[in-house]
């Protein structure tokens, strides 16, 4: 869980007002409900009018996009897709290619442990939540037979896919919300704000900062949420920031915890209890990462990520033992002040 912002009271559900000033800019804060979750959308405008006018164009492109790409809406987009009859390409939106083809790589280059044909096992463990009765080894084996990200076809050269088996049922709940969440900082910077943050619950993706700040302060709680409060704070400007855990969505059976994320290699829900931080360049990253390296957890995951530009990762698991850490090279981010940053950049981030 992701606490953003940080200076003074962070305006309230469907708050519209103004802020502080900050010489001319004065902050806004506005909420909505959107994609199942809270969208806060925190920036920096010089009148009231542009900062409402900007926010209510944010917001419409984060309804266009859940629209589109939502599991839940019958007439959505991704429903169409699925509808479509097997091995026949059908031409999508912009929104859905990218998400999907941001999928697909990110499923490659993990084997498949993120893999957005998952849904038939995240229904399963849906299930199991409300009748709290674990599968049989029958009813994984089925359900993992339609789970597979190499039936989903991208087209060569043009913007359309193809489903090549029937009965596939996509998934796009562990990358949407950060896609949005970049598209919506986007629409913000092109009506000429550039000041702005967008929180869509676990998903932040950040622009330039607060007037006279060095980034936007964002707070990550402890994986027991409730014993600790916020565990620790990373600084972002022009960066993004997820979070995957536990915390929040899971069931509890003979003394084991069995998380929303569900492993796509083995159908299972997964049951270390694992919360990752994920900070990158784009939301849509760090969304996705963040649910890939949770499946992977922090042994595969530090090998996966070490030597990659541009993102770094945390982890924070609960052992047995009690808690233990892990921290990729550069962890929050090269370049972004953070607690585990450079001292000095630390202590001038503390001040501003
Ligand atoms: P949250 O939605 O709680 O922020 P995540 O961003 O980690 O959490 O996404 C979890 C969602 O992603 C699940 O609710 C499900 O819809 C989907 N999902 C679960 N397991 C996987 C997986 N292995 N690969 C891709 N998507 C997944
Ligand atoms: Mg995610």
């Amino acid at each position: 869980m992701l606490l953003a912002g940080g200076w003074g009271a962070m305006g309230g559900w469907g708050c519209r007002g103004p802020g502080a000033a900050q010489g001319r800019l004065q902050r806004f804060s506005y909420a909505e409900l959107h994609m199942g979750t809270v969208f806060q959308l925190t920036l920096y405008a010089a009148s009231e009018a542009a900062a409402n006018q900007a926010s209510e164009l944010a917001f419409e492109r984060i309804a266009q996009i859940d629209a589109r790409l939502s599991d839940y809406h019958p007439r959505s987009e991704l429903r169409l897709l699925e509808a479509h009859p097997a091995g026949q390409p059908l031409r999508v939106s912009e929104d859905l290619w990218e998400v999907v083809r941001s999928a697909q790589a990110l499923a490659r280059a993990t084997g498949g442990a993120f893999d957005i044909t998952v849904r038939p096992a995240v229904e399963l463990w849906r299930q199991v939540r409300r009748t709290r009765r674990l599968p049989g080894c029958e009813e994984v084996e089925r359900v993992l037979q339609r789970v597979d990200y190499r039936q989903v076809q991208l087209g060569i050269g043009g913007r359309s896919i193809t489903l090549k088996r029937p009965g596939l049922r996509l998934d796009l709940g562990g990358i949407a919300k950060g896609y949005a969440a970049d598209q919506a900082l986007g629409v913000l910077r092109r009506s000429g704000i550039r000041r702005a943050m967008v929180a869509a619950g676990g998903d932040i993706a950040a622009g330039d900062p607060p007037p006279g700040r060095f980034g936007w302060r964002i707070g990550i709680d402890s994986l027991d949420a409730g014993s600790e409060g916020v565990q620790a704070r990373v600084w972002l400007k022009n960066a993004a920031i997820s979070t995957s855990g536990d915390t929040e969505q899971y069931v509890e059976i003979g003394g084991k915890r069995y998380s929303h994320i569900v492993d796509p290699r083995t159908g299972w829900g997964l049951e270390r209890r694992t919360g990752v931080t994920v900070v990158g360049g784009k939301a849509i990253q760090t969304d996705s990462l963040a649910t890939a390296l949770s499946v992977l957890g922090p042994e595969r995951g530090m090998e996966w990520i070490g030597g990659k530009r541009g993102v770094s990762a945390r982890w924070v698991t609960m052992e047995a033992d009690g808690v233990r850490c892990w921290r990729s090279a550069g962890y929050p981010a090269p370049g972004i002040p953070g607690e585990s940053g450079d001292p000095a950049m630390d202590a001038q981030a503390r001040k501003a």
